[in-house]
């Protein structure tokens, strides 16, 4: 083999995905209900086990057919398609558990990505292991974990929160209920959104360190890192398009980057409505910064003003 050229290495490579796909395409597909991730953009992110059991089961519901028709065309996967979307889950529920109950395989795509993750199929899972029926989960792409592993924040302890609410007002209710949640956060968003959800994540979590990442495993693929306040003035100047999931950092001292200029903006916006005592107190509180440099700055601040 030490002699072996890089064609040769590589027409090996393909013999023997193909091989180890043939062999999966030959087993018998047991009934069940089969969770298939699909790629969240580029079309090769697929396992060769989703592929195996795409090109097997009989019916495959998908939350938008049409869109779901490229992914099987492009590796000539002609299954029956069905629907299955927040629309017509109730009503189409019990017939795709019938199939599985009648001895069929019935798997579950979603547009982009896995299953369930901001996706339909909760409900159908839940019902399909109480009425004691096989479900399997066949693992694969997710945008979450894309996300999370290219972020450069820390991943061993995370908490992913789907998508918040479109208005501002629910919004930094439910930011509000994670400011003290000590792991990193990771968000679905919408690109029209960005901006406004940026600048309620600022307001509400502080100055974190944060990353948007955009058009994950595709063409444009862009990181965009900064704390919150500099991604909201970034995106507000030059907004983006496409598909984006934020990820901002815990609220720990290392990883909160308050700088000066930004305490003592927070000190002046806080001194035209309180006593020095009462904004070092507000400020300190808002950042987890120490008191006593916060009350120095809003001395300064106040004998700036004196002069
Ligand atoms: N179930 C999917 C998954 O596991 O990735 C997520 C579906 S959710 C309805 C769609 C959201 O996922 C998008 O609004 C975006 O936040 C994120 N997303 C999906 N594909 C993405 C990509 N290629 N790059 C960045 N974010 C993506």
């Amino acid at each position: 083999m030490q002699n072996d050229s890089p064609t040769n290495a590589n027409a090996r490579t393909v013999a023997r995905a193909s091989e180890a796909l043939a062999e999966l395409l030959d087993r018998p597909l047991a009934a069940g209900l089969y969770l298939v991730a699909t790629p969240i953009g580029n079309l090769a992110d697929i396992s060769l086990r989703a592929l195996a059991v795409l090109a097997r089961a009989p019916l495959i519901a998908a939350e938008d057919t049409r869109h779901s028709r490229k992914l099987l065309s492009h590796y000539n996967i002609s299954a029956e398609l069905t629907p299955y979307h927040e629309h017509n889950a109730a009503r189409e529920r019990p017939k795709l558990l019938a199939r599985i109950e009648a001895g069929y395989a019935v798997a579950l795509i979603s547009d982009a990505g896995t299953p369930l993750i901001s996706d339909p199929g909760y409900k159908l899972v839940r019902e399909a292991l109480d009425a004691g029926l096989m479900v399997t989960s066949i693992p694969g792409p997710s945008a979450v974990l894309a996300a999370l592993t290219s972020a450069g924040l820390p991943t061993d302890s995370f908490q992913f929160g789907g998508f918040l609410p479109p208005k501002s007002g629910p919004r930094r209710t439910r930011l509000s209920a994670l400011t003290d949640t000590p792991t990193t956060l990771v968000f679905f968003e919408t690109a029209p959104r960005l901006a406004k959800s940026l600048a309620d994540m600022s307001a509400v979590l502080g100055p974190r360190e944060a990353v948007i990442a955009r058009e994950l495993t595709k063409l444009h693929e862009t990181l965009h890192r900064g704390t919150l306040d500099a991604l909201v003035t970034e995106i507000e100047e030059q907004p983006v398009k496409g598909e984006v999931v934020v990820i901002v950092a815990p609220p720990d001292a290392e990883n909160a980057q308050v700088d000066d200029a930004r305490l003592t903006a927070d000190l002046k916006a806080a001194l035209e409505s309180m006593s020095l005592r009462d904004a070092v107190r507000a400020v300190t509180e808002a950042h987890g910064v120490r008191r006593a440099h916060v009350y120095e700055l809003g001395l300064a601040l106040s004998k700036s003003d004196d002069t």
